[in-house]
């Protein structure tokens, strides 16, 4: 490779994976410049995008640190212990992310954590182009081409571009319209489900009006909400219905519909959301896909990471941690000096995809649990076991803990063992009513020896 600072290197898409890769490649030498679809949101009135928060866990922590940005970024965090569940009966209970008081999961805005990035690229000396937006690339030739806003078409020639445009990435897209020469495969699988936002103000002296250091769930077996604090004591909730069906999207339609319905469902909830009708009315309804496609290396100078290259169902919390994830296996492939971009991007793209393959699953796996089964006697019993084993033995970790807080662990391990072990103790739960039924020094011979078969 030429001396790193001769290198061009083109970001595209300066969402959260896209500045977090920029400075990280700046801090390694390169020359980089970022290309953003969108106005400036620390100066335009515009909403950072799909999610208004985000939960943000280890994996995501460990990118961050790697740029330097731990300590500003958990200035602008919530913690969040554990899941509220809120029955049908307004009846809550906490059930703990794990039994390790040490682990939790943070609620972050967005927008903030965006524009935090958007300040340390620029004090980087990392040019940020607003309003531009890709139309088109040549993966093979480093060159592609966008509209400023002003309707100016630009080219710019790159030695290296990274797509990291997003779910609907015109990276990617620009792949496919070569898909027979790049033999590049493509899937996109929607759920039944789509999603809502809605929010709850602070109460009238400015506080929170429920419990803030947790996440709210009022699981309803075939749908549920979910609630998020954010600093300025708000929750943001997300409403995830079927589009069709007597509980869905298109049949909740007038005032007396929505009203009712949440009556019914969330009767807890109602009082806090002053602003229902309005929102309910006027907040789009999204739908919720996962997104495969292979390779991410396209031609010899251009590399998708992050939603464009894997775009997830939020249900597991992991998209951005994930795609922030890709950046630090991306840095660690550059450790050991490659001969150039090309190498680079297979040695990332065959090391990164089996765990993106993994959290798109988990993800699935993880909507069914959290709207079906936390209210179930034998998955609860086993969750209960399971804090108990994680507070008891520290070589013990759940498979959500194996993703959230065990950052040195694949997803695709943690999905294989996570797997295996849910399957042993939930049959194990099956005839037992209370913890203490349980042998725990058996449990952990076995878990022992299932930690070991999967190398950790
Ligand atoms: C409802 C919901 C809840 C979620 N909750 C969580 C959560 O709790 N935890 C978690 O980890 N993840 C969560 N996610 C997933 C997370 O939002 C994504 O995985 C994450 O934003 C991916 O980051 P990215 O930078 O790859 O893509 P994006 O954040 O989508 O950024 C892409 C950027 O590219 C820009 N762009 C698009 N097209 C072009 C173009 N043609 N030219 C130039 N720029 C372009 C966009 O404007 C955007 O700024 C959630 C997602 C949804 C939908």
């Amino acid at each position: 490779m030429n001396k790193k600072r001769d290198q061009k290197v083109a970001v595209v898409g300066g969402g959260l994976c896209g500045t977090l890769l920029a400075i990280r490649l700046k801090q390694r030498g390169f020359t980089v410049a970022v290309y953003e679809k969108r106005p400036d949101m620390r100066k335009a009135d515009i909403s950072a995008g799909r999610s208004i928060n985000l939960a943000l866990s280890n994996r995501g922590l460990k990118a961050l640190e790697l740029i330097g940005l731990r300590d500003k970024v958990d200035q602008l965090t919530i913690p969040m212990k554990g899941r509220m569940l809120h029955d049908i009966h307004g009846q809550a209970r906490l059930s703990p992310y794990s039994g390790r008081a040490s682990d939790y999961i943070n609620s972050i805005s967005r927008g903030d954590l965006n524009s935090l990035l958007y300040d340390e690229a620029e004090k980087s000396g990392i040019p940020i182009f607003f309003n531009h937006s890709c139309i088109s690339t040549e993966p093979d030739l480093g060159h592609f081409t966008f509209s400023d806003g002003d309707g100016n078409t630009v080219h710019v020639q790159a030695d290296c571009i990274f797509g990291t445009d997003g779910a609907g990435s015109a990276v990617r897209q620009s792949a496919m319209e070569r898909s027979n020469w790049l033999r590049f495969d493509y899937s996109q699988s929607f759920l039944s489900h789509g999603y809502k936002e809605l929010s709850i103000p602070p109460s009238e002296e400015e506080s929170f009006r429920i419990e803030p250091r947790v996440l709210h769930i009022w699981p309803r077996k075939e749908f549920m909400m979910i609630g998020l604090p954010n600093p300025d004591k708000t929750f943001t909730i997300t409403l995830f219905l079927p589009f069709e069906g007597k509980n869905g999207f298109h049949s909740i339609a007038s005032d007396e519909d929505i009203m009712e319905y949440f009556k019914k469902w969330f009767p807890d909830a109602v009082p806090h959301m002053p602003q229902l009708l309005q929102e309910y009315r006027e907040n789009p309804t999204s739908s919720l896909g996962t997104i495969r496609c292979y390779p991410w290396k396209i031609g010899k100078k251009t590399c998708l990471l992050g939603d464009a290259a894997h775009a997830i169902v939020p249900f597991y919390g992991q998209g951005m941690n994930c795609a922030f994830e890709d950046v630090v296996v991306l840095d660690k492939i550059m450790d050991s000096s490659p001969a150039n971009w090309g190498a680079i991007f297979e040695a990332f793209q065959q090391a990164r995809k089996p765990d993106a393959d993994a959290i798109a699953d988990l993800a699935i796996d993880n909507f069914i649990e959290m709207r079906d089964k936390v209210a179930d006697p034998a998955f609860m019993l086993k969750r209960k076991l399971e804090l108990e084993l994680e507070k008891n033995h520290e070589e013990y970790f759940s498979k959500y803990s194996l993703v959230t807080f065990r950052e040195d662990v694949p997803y695709s391990t943690a999905m294989q063992l996570g797997r295996e072990q849910d399957r042993f103790l939930l049959k194990l739960a099956e005839d037992k009513k209370e913890v203490e039924d349980f042998d725990q020094i058996a449990i952990m011979k076995k878990v022992k020896a299932l930690y070991k078969k999967y190398g950790l």
